[in-house]
């Protein structure tokens, strides 16, 4: 396993900001952590690379065991700050330059060409960080993360406050890393889970509510919840539509009626013969998908 979280509780004072959470991560996943503001996120991400003590619980990473003295531990993480904070007064190759010395890295002035050239620095190298862009100053960001070669990313809210073109960049050179290394990254962005994670790690209030990939928890939840939208070409008396067995629940929506039907009883052929028997036409059948948007805010509320 890259990671390893085993009951990790966190309080703040009075507070729990996490509780009991555990998850493992397999090697060279790209794992989206989701969950709205104020779920622990940070918190949670702090802990792994070594920054916050956990209350109770144990962090490995790549089998070692994550405290806040735990170097070779560490320099097996690139982190990258909610809010990462850098140095706007000096140059970006200056600067990583700086991080490159700090981490004791050999050859340093190559492999800060490397990471420049990966990062798509190149035509911001000679300018002053607090003279970049959000988007380039993310990418100086994740740039020093990857200075020392980790073996895993921890991203938090990679792409918060970008455009929306410097985001679909951002997520592009995050697919490109994950093919490379393990990915954790953090979001209370639905679609940008659905963009690039394989796997999703849903927390709310500090609890862990769901750790699906992306596919099932789609799957999952669109069996519990089957939706058919209906359309007659006449008034049709939702109270008969009710009384076809499966069917849970009947509401007016648009033209049509919204038709809720008991987990796993397709109720479509029993639609069909009431159709016939009213002397009514159908003139729309669909199955309405649950998008992961809604799934994660039913898991959230
Ligand atoms: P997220 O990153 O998901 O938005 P955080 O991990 O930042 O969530 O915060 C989780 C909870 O812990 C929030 O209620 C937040 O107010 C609280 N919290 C975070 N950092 C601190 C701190 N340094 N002191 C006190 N409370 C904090
Ligand atoms: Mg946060």
């Amino acid at each position: 396993m890259s990671i390893t979280v085993s009951g990790i509780t966190r309080y703040y004072g009075t507070q729990k900001a996490l509780d009991n959470v555990s998850f493992e991560i397999p090697s060279g996943q790209i794992v989206g952590f989701l969950g709205p503001n104020g779920a622990g996120k940070s918190t949670m991400m702090k802990i792994i690379t070594g920054f916050l003590p956990p209350t109770e619980g144990n962090v490995n990473v790549c089998g070692l065991h994550i405290n806040g003295n735990n170097l070779e531990a560490r320099r097996k993480i690139g982190y990258l700050p909610e809010n990462n904070p850098l140095y706007l007064d000096m140059y970006v190759t200056e600067y990583l330059l700086f991080v490159a010395e700090i981490y004791k890295l050999d050859n340093k002035r190559k492999r800060v060409e490397e990471i420049i050239e990966t990062t798509g620095l190149i035509p911001e190298r000679h300018k002053k960080i607090g003279a970049l862009s959000k988007g380039y100053r993310q990418r100086v960001g994740l740039a020093q993360a990857l200075l020392p070669d980790p073996e895993v990313l921890i991203l938090d809210e990679p792409t918060s406050g970008l455009d929306p073109n410097q985001i679909v960049e951002v997520r592009n050179l995050i697919v490109k890393l994950g093919e490379q290394k393990t990915v954790l990254l953090s979001t209370h962005i639905m679609q940008e889970v659905q963009a690039i994670c394989e796997r999703v790690i849903i927390i709310n209030k500090g609890v862990l509510v769901a750790d699906e990939s992306a596919e099932n928890l789609e799957k999952g939840i669109q069996r519990s919840t089957a939706n058919i939208f209906i359309e007659f070409d006449k008034p049709a008396a939702p109270e008969k539509i009710n009384a076809i067995t499966g069917v849970v629940g009947v509401a007016p929506k648009g033209n049509g009626w919204l038709v809720t039907a008991k987990a796993g009883k397709d109720v479509r052929p029993d639609l069909f013969r009431f159709a016939v028997e009213n002397d009514l036409i159908i003139l729309t059948l669909t199955i309405e998908r649950e998008s992961l948007e809604e799934v994660f805010q039913s898991l959230t509320v």
